[in-house]
């Protein structure tokens, strides 16, 4: 039987227990086998001041050790420049036959990015599950999803979860004005921030 993998993007910017409960949820409720954490690349001008693609890729390494469940790719950061998500899908279907590759992603996500051959994605995956966000209703993803007209929207597939109402937008605003961010990321990766000076107002 292939092992069946869940590939969780984002920025982690930083990493949070809202996305490591959003990948256990997803994992107990489908059945994945693994969940790949896979950070972006982002554009130098977007990125957190004093926080660097490599500070992200660290601060993923260090939480998923924190739990077997996890692994992490440097696939999108190694090619050093804005990644198409076909491309990763394409990247790692071929590279690793012995497994099936869903994908994962918060309500907010699908419904406020732009993804280019969205349905090509989705003939490449087993499944691609959507979670649930507060600010985000079933409805407005129907909505969305409607209008993208797609032959293979069955493999969308709604996740009901009880999200942890954490976001890394929160945690970067608690550490620039000196505040603590103690039980919303896990104490190693609090540990990398507090060593690397991450997230300081400049
Ligand atoms: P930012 O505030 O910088 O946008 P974020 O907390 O939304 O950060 P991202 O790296 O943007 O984190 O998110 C990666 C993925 O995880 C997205 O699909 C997002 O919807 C999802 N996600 C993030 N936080 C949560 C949460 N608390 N509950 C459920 N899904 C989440
Ligand atoms: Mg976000």
């Amino acid at each position: 039987m292939k092992l069946r993998v869940g590939i969780l993007g984002g920025t982690f910017c930083p990493i949070h227990f809202g996305h490591l409960r959003m990948g256990i949820e997803v994992a107990e409720q489908t059945g994945l086998n693994r969940i790949m954490l896979m950070p972006n690349n982002v554009p130098p001008h977007k990125e957190a001041p004093s926080v660097s693609a490599q500070d992200r890729l660290m601060m993923c390494r260090l939480a998923a050790q924190t739990c077997p469940l996890f692994t992490v790719s440097d696939l999108e950061i190694s090619r050093g420049k804005l990644s198409y998500t076909i491309n990763t899908v394409m990247e790692l279907t071929q590279q690793n036959p012995h497994c099936d590759f869903s994908f994962i992603t918060g309500a907010d996500s699908l419904i406020n990015s732009v993804w280019y051959k969205f349905d090509e994605i989705l003939a490449r995956l087993e499944y691609f599950y959507v979670l649930n966000r507060p600010g985000v209703t079933f409805d407005e993803l129907r909505y969305k999803l409607e209008q993208m007209n797609l032959q293979n929207a069955e493999k969308i597939i709604w996740v009901d979860a009880p999200g942890l109402e954490i976001s890394s937008t929160q945690i970067r605003e608690l550490l620039a004005s000196g505040r603590s961010a103690q039980y919303l990321v896990p104490e190693c990766v609090l540990e990398y921030i507090k060593v690397r000076r991450l997230f300081r107002q400049q």
